[in-house]
């Protein structure tokens, strides 16, 4: 059995200084269960307890080389030289900007900024200020950030297909009612669904916004098709489609998920892989679009393309262009999934996989999921239970099915022989619990 008595005992005392004793709520797994980090390395982690760890989850995604890559850490501490930020700008931002906007055809003209949540509220500010429309569409099941706008959810846990389009809900508290009117939930694959909102509310609406395989539900993904109709409305309807590629960009292809699934937005926004782990974030589009910016759009910040982190993402950029690290990184997914695949199916365990094999969603349904509505439908009360089993044997995935597993170049053939092994023992716990579980509600 692992042993957590050094992070049980460090919760304690953060705790009486930190919210949930971390910086963020989602690194909260309970008391006795929450981890701390002493260091990662490649696509491993070892916690202050010693307990190694083959992670996918890479902290959501960034770590797409894998941690502390030597050749991005050398180019991240050339950056410290250079001095920091100095509220002026410098040379690297435009050779960065101008890789990006290779990469990239949709990005032609690029802003910097420092996390996900900025560049995405970025990209809606824009879209308000372009179309002169405040409202935006966003999936069922999206995730785009901690700020207001966004921070809504539909419920589907309690949802009954015969209860009509399902509750549409705060992330919390402290989130403005007022912000509610602006935002409209849709499901994923269902053009039919954006065009009756548009038909009924184009007025408000000035933006889509849509992460097309769903990095925060279970990596669910859009058919081109599906693609296609959303461009066509918006350009029907005078509304900016903002892709957000804050998972899928520089991760499922070169050109995000745009060149995998043949989309071109009109705004577009990347951070997790664009820089390895530093914080760097972009918000990028049309240039007709992105002149806004200047020109009645305030866009900026203190610690805008910070020497470290631009010198991190060129770095990070160069390699994920010009080697096949992403190349590598599908093949891994792919032969992980073939093998994850085997273990089930010998089991007759019925299961599936969704997004793409750099970032997959596991589900325990013959049937993968194709919306949010759908994920209901899965056994996803058997992955909860898996999960657990997995963290004790150091293999360290998403407790929530709905995160999906992520990989970076660093995982080698040696992860792979060693998460195989061990998910067939966790599965095979998991099946012996579940069924002492029925045994013992059977005889009550
Ligand atoms: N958009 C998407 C698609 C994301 O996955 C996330 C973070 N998980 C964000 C925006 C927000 O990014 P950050 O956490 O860097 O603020």
């Amino acid at each position: 059995m692992r042993s957590l008595a050094k992070s049980n005992q460090h919760f304690r005392k953060a705790i009486t200084k930190l919210p949930l004793g971390v910086s963020s709520n989602f690194r909260y797994w309970g008391d006795d269960k929450t981890i701390y980090v002493k260091r990662g390395k490649g696509a491993r982690l070892w916690d202050i307890d010693d307990n190694e760890y083959i992670d996918y989850r890479l902290a959501y995604g960034p770590a797409i080389l894998g941690y502390a890559d030597s050749r991005v850490d050398d180019a991240a501490r050339a950056g410290i030289e250079v001095g920091g930020v100095f509220a002026l700008g410098t040379e690297l931002e435009y050779e960065v900007a101008a890789k990006i906007s290779a990469m990239v055809p949709a990005a032609e003209l690029v802003r910097f900024s420092n996390s996900g949540t900025e560049a995405v509220m970025a990209a809606l500010r824009i879209a308000r200020a372009f179309t002169g429309k405040d409202g935006h569409i966003i999936l069922e099941g999206g995730y785009h950030g901690l700020f207001t706008e966004v921070l809504w959810y539909t419920e589907v846990e309690d949802w009954k297909p015969q209860d009509g389009a399902p509750e549409v809900l705060p992330y919390g508290e402290g989130v403005p009612e007022l912000m509610k009117p602006l935002f409209h939930a849709v499901p994923l694959n269902d053009a039919n669904a954006v065009e009756d909102v548009l038909k009924k509310n184009h007025q408000d609406i000035g933006a889509f916004l849509i992460e097309p395989i769903m990095g925060n539900c279970c990596g669910l993904t859009a058919t081109a098709e599906y693609l296609a109709d959303v461009r066509a409305l918006c350009d029907k309807y005078n509304v900016v489609l903002i892709v957000d590629e804050v998972k899928t960009g520089f991760r499922v292809a070169k050109g995000g998920v745009q060149e995998l699934l043949g989309v071109k937005s009109d705004i577009c926004t990347f951070a997790k892989a664009l820089g390895n782990g530093y914080p760097i974030s972009v918000v990028a589009g049309r240039e007709e679009i992105m002149r806004k910016v200047g020109d009645g759009v305030v866009h900026g910040g203190t610690f805008t393309a910070h020497s470290v982190a631009l010198a991190a993402a060129n770095k990070t950029l160069q390699i994920l262009d010009e080697t096949d690290a992403l190349a590598t990184i599908q093949k891994y997914g792919e032969d992980l999934q073939a093998g994850l695949s085997g273990i089930l199916t010998q089991r007759g365990i019925e299961h599936s996989f969704v997004g793409h094999p750099s970032m997959m969603g596991l589900f325990f349904s013959e049937k993968a999921p194709v919306d949010y509505r759908d994920w209901v439908n899965t056994n996803y009360e058997f992955y909860d239970s898996l999960a657990p089993e997995l963290h004790e044997l150091g293999i360290l995935v998403e407790p929530d099915s709905r995160e999906p597993w992520f990989m970076c170049e660093a995982h080698d053939v040696k992860c792979l022989a060693e998460t195989l092994d061990k998910f067939e023992t966790a599965v095979d716990i998991t099946i012996r619990k579940q069924n002492i579980k029925k045994g013992c509600a059977q005889s009550v």
